[in-house]
């Protein structure tokens, strides 16, 4: 399953997507949690009960703002959440 988090705006879409069907299986040692110099990421309890990473509620509102750190120039191919996670599960909309 993709597992949908943030908003659309006037100015754009704003999602990260999780593939929980890679992430409960973690071969990255959780790497999101720390590669995030936001601390975005935490693990929940899906309605599967299976333990995946999600994006924390306090961010999902204000994703393009809490991200703009790591995309002076809008989209870039060297994401830290990304880069981190080794099974491909992250992926930005913009
Ligand atoms: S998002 Fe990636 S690094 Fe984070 S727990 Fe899931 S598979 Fe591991
Ligand atoms: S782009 Fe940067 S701030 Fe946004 S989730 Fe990834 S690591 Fe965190």
């Amino acid at each position: 399953m993709i597992a949908n988090y943030g908003y659309k705006d006037g100015s754009g879409d704003y999602y990260i997507s999780i593939d929980t069907d890679r992430c409960v299986s973690c071969t990255a040692g959780r790497a999101c949690l720390q590669a995030c110099p936001k601390q975005m990421f935490e693990i929940m309890t899906d309605d599967y009960d299976d333990e995946v990473a999600c994006v924390k509620p306090a961010n999902r509102r204000t994703l393009a703002y809490d991200c703009a750190d790591c995309k002076p120039s809008g989209r870039s191919a060297q994401l830290p959440c990304v880069s981190a996670c080794l099974p491909g599960a992250i992926a930005h909309s913009w």
